[in-house]
């Protein structure tokens, strides 16, 4: 994939263990609609001149509003039984960037870090902090009622079982959780999207609800500039998924940037160095979706699957689920 395009969208809705034959075809096909409407909604803001950053915000919040995934609406529980959710956002001609963290009324945490970013002298707020900011900017806070999913809450229940904390889709032996009903379908994940508009500005947007069973305030990688997100016009725009821990450790998204500045590395060599060799030798799981200022896409994870889809100049676009 390394044709040039002047403008396009990237985005995931998280890696884990995603297994052809634990999906069935119904799942599928909401998934690929959900995917193809976020990606569509992003496409359309870029094709008419628009931003990157407004490509991104609009991609992930169709994610958000889908319990689908586990990021807004669909948002795993934490140890103490609530949504506890991360977001950030950065826009690769400023270098500004913006996130929150732990809230649980913001019905789009994207917005939010968007907000922060834009209207605000900071780049990361938590907590009642971040959500009495986003009420007074008039952003949109919701009961935390709304994020309650009979899903996610027996994901939770069973979680909590076997005490543990744990990557969204997989277990400790990088298997589903229960590949029995009703957690068969249990295939969420922290979404992203990566664009370049028609001006060359690249901008990156990661939401997320963590991990479920998550305690004492566990904050991970997404709302981590560097860690989840990244956006430099000079290189390239990246959101990951995984195991935050080790995303944070290794500084993921910026270090695929750095990568390319410092090492002249194509943005696949960047990748695949960082996903499939670093992340991969420390049995750090997950992927990301990257587009460079030449509009050259990648989309690697070390996982077995990972909620990935593109659309490009020309509508150059497709979707994927599976290794
Ligand atoms: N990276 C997220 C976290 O650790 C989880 C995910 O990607 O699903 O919070």
């Amino acid at each position: 994939m390394n044709n040039n395009h002047k403008y396009g969208i990237v985005l995931h809705g998280g890696a884990g263990t995603i297994l052809r034959e634990n999906m069935n075809e119904e799942l599928e096909k909401l998934y690929i609609k959900k995917l193809q409407e976020a990606l569509d909604s992003g496409y359309a803001i870029l094709e008419k001149n628009g931003s990157a950053l407004d490509a991104v915000t609009a991609a992930v919040n169709v994610m958000e509003n889908s319990p689908l995934f586990n990021a807004g609406k669909g948002s795993v529980f934490s140890a103490a039984g609530k949504n506890e959710m991360d977001a950030s956002i950065m826009d690769g001609h400023t270098l500004q960037a913006g996130a929150v963290a732990s809230v649980t009324k913001i019905k789009n945490p994207i917005t939010a870090a968007r907000c922060v970013m834009e209207k605000s002298a900071h780049v990361l707020l938590i907590g009642t902090g971040a959500e009495e900011f986003a009420k007074e900017k008039g952003i949109e806070l919701v009961d935390e009622s709304y994020f309650f999913d009979e899903m996610r809450w027996k994901q939770f229940q069973k979680i909590k079982e076997i005490q543990k904390i744990q990557l969204d889709h997989s277990d400790d032996k990088g298997e589903m959780i229960n590949p029995e009903e009703p957690f068969k379908d249990e295939k969420f994940g922290t979404v992203g999207a990566v664009a370049l508009d028609k001006h060359g500005n690249l901008a990156a947007g990661t939401s997320t609800g963590g991990m479920t069973n998550k305690k004492f305030g566990r904050v991970g990688d997404s709302p981590i500039i560097g860690a989840g997100n990244y956006a430099n016009n000079t290189t390239c725009a990246v959101s990951c998924t995984g195991h935050g821990e080790y995303f944070i450790r290794n500084v993921v998204a910026y270090d695929v940037a750095a990568l390319m500045n410092y090492k002249n590395y194509s943005l696949q060599e960047a990748c695949n160095e960082v996903i499939n060799t670093k992340l991969k030798q420390q049995g750090g799981e997950g992927g990301l979706i990257a587009i460079d200022k030449n509009g050259n896409i990648q989309m690697p994870f070390n996982t077995k699957g990972m909620y990935r889809g593109y659309k490009l100049q020309n509508n150059q676009t497709g979707i994927f689920i599976f290794e």
